[in-house]
């Protein structure tokens, strides 16, 4: 059994979409064993996106995951990193295959900036590693 980290980010909060994200997981299979909803900070997403704080949209990146709450959370299930990449689509909205979560519901990108509606971490250790910058364990 393998877990992975996840979050509903601030526009997908914003717009009544929980309910609907995490319907997916549920119909899936995988178990949610943990969620948290709250409001992050720079410091927060810096640590999170720490390969990424060079890259010039960088700061609207801090101003879309802080704007607001988010929920994250662990789900649980066989190959449920891979998987709920899959079931997430690519990183760019105008990219991501209808049926995807992103290919479903992200807006179109706003000079480079994707509002993509969710987050999973990409292998096992970032999912460790984000599992206990975020959640504490
Ligand atoms: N992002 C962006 N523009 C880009 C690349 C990334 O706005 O050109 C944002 C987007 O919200 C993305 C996040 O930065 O989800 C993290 O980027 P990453 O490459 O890790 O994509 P992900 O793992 O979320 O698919
Ligand atoms: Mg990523």
């Amino acid at each position: 059994m393998q877990r992975t980290f996840f979050m509903i980010k601030p526009d997908a909060v914003e717009r009544g979409l929980i309910g609907q994200v995490l319907t997916r997981i549920e119909c899936r299979g995988f178990r949610i064993v943990q969620l948290k909803m709250m409001t992050a900070d720079k410091d927060l997403i810096a640590a999170h996106y720490d390969h990424l704080v060079d890259k010039p949209f960088f700061p609207k990146l801090v101003d879309y995951m802080t704007r607001g709450p988010l929920v994250a959370g662990i789900i649980e299930g066989p190959e449920v990193v891979n998987s709920w990449r899959d079931m997430m689509g690519v990183t760019n909205p105008l990219e991501a295959a209808p049926g995807t979560i992103r290919g479903d519901y992200a807006t179109a990108p706003v000079d480079g900036n994707f509002y993509n509606v969710v987050h999973g971490s990409d292998c096992p250790e970032a999912a460790e590693r984000e599992i206990a910058l975020w959640l504490g364990h």
